[in-house]
């Protein structure tokens, strides 16, 4: 099901591959997509999703994604590169949320389109904020309801997306379930049809721009955040200090687990040690799918007072400074 304004090329939409129009035949298609939108609309989700691998890690908890990261899909030598973003961060003056804002704002300038995700159940005020400021963009945005699998009953989605079509004339309206990946064919279908003709910008076989040891860092990450639920402290870090592939073909992984208080270390550690053996468990489990074999991995846990304040240390970590 995809309602659409009289925006773009016409495309197919629902069921099926899509089928994407070139301009000559042989033309392809190929740009960049910044996926945008309120923490925990389910941004990463779709990214990883689309992408049929894990980019971006996932949690309940607000502010999960703190980087800039690329997901690269190829369809029949086209090539759309979605940029995963933070949530709008909250404005304070830390060099972390500063980033973090940053990152958004260059991904929407940059981008040739703009999956705006939102949640199916309904519009928030921080929602309507973010559509504002896409308002000079609304020909090249996807408006993305994501979540319909919350919907019940689903035709309680149609007067909605007839009431944000009057209201935002936005592109596309695509209502979509990126756990259950319904009706992602669909959003592809309009994406491609949307993306401007130009080569490939990666080569084929590369699905992401982050590295090994960042994806291992932020596979820890997602798992402390797992386990540690609502006990995650603020300003919590992972640093993949080494990582490399042994003779007899395992990987070796030391992860630095960086806090910014003394009084967080026996959260993380927890008793005896359980806490921090449980992350371990989780996150070795997903280390050997993403370096394929078997893997050793050491955690450290450090305090080092203010990182998420320097943009010295947040470079360490990653962050685009
Ligand atoms: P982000 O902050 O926008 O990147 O959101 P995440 O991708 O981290 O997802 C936030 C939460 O929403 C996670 O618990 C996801 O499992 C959940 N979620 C994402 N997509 C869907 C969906 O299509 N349906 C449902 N029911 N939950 C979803
Ligand atoms: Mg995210």
């Amino acid at each position: 099901m995809t309602a659409k304004n009289d925006a773009g090329p016409d495309s197919t939409s629902g069921a099926g591959s899509p089928e994407i129009p070139n301009d000559e035949g042989a033309n392809t298609r190929s740009g960049y997509v910044a996926i945008v939108g309120r923490p925990n609309v389910g941004k990463s989700t779709l990214l990883n999703a689309l992408v049929g691998e894990k980019i971006s890690i996932v949690s309940p908890k607000p502010h999960t994604t703190r980087h800039r990261i690329l997901g690269i899909l190829n369809r029949d030598g086209h090539q759309a590169v979605f940029v995963d973003t933070p949530g709008h961060a909250a404005r304070t003056q830390r060099a972390m949320h500063r980033l973090m804002a940053r990152a958004i704002h260059q991904a929407v300038e940059d981008c040739d389109l703009i999956l705006f995700v939102v949640d199916a159940r309904g519009m928030t005020d921080e929602d309507e904020k973010l559509a504002e400021m896409l308002r000079p963009r609304f020909d090249r945005t996807l408006l993305v309801l994501n979540k319909v699998d919350t919907v019940k009953p689903r035709s309680r989605l149609l007067p909605m997306l007839e009431r944000l079509a009057k209201e935002y004339p936005f592109a596309a309206f695509v209502p979509i379930s990126a756990t259950r990946r319904d009706n992602l064919d669909g959003l592809l279908a309009e994406l491609f049809s949307r993306l401007p003709p130009g080569p490939p910008l990666f080569p084929p076989e590369m699905k992401t721009d982050r590295d090994l040891a960042f994806r291992s860092a932020e596979i820890i990450r997602e798992k402390l955040m797992h386990v540690l639920h609502q006990e995650v402290p603020y300003g919590l870090g992972v640093e993949i200090e080494h990582i490399a592939k042994t003779e007899d073909e395992r990987w070796l992984v030391h992860a630095l687990i960086w806090l910014e208080r003394e009084s967080h270390k026996p959260i993380v550690i927890g008793k005896g040690g359980e806490v921090l053996k449980q992350v371990g468990r989780e996150a070795r489990l997903e280390l050997c799918d993403l370096l394929g074999g078997r893997v050793h991995l050491e955690m450290w846990v450090k305090v080092r007072e203010h990182w998420s304040d320097s943009e010295r240390e947040l470079k360490r970590l990653g962050f685009d400074v």
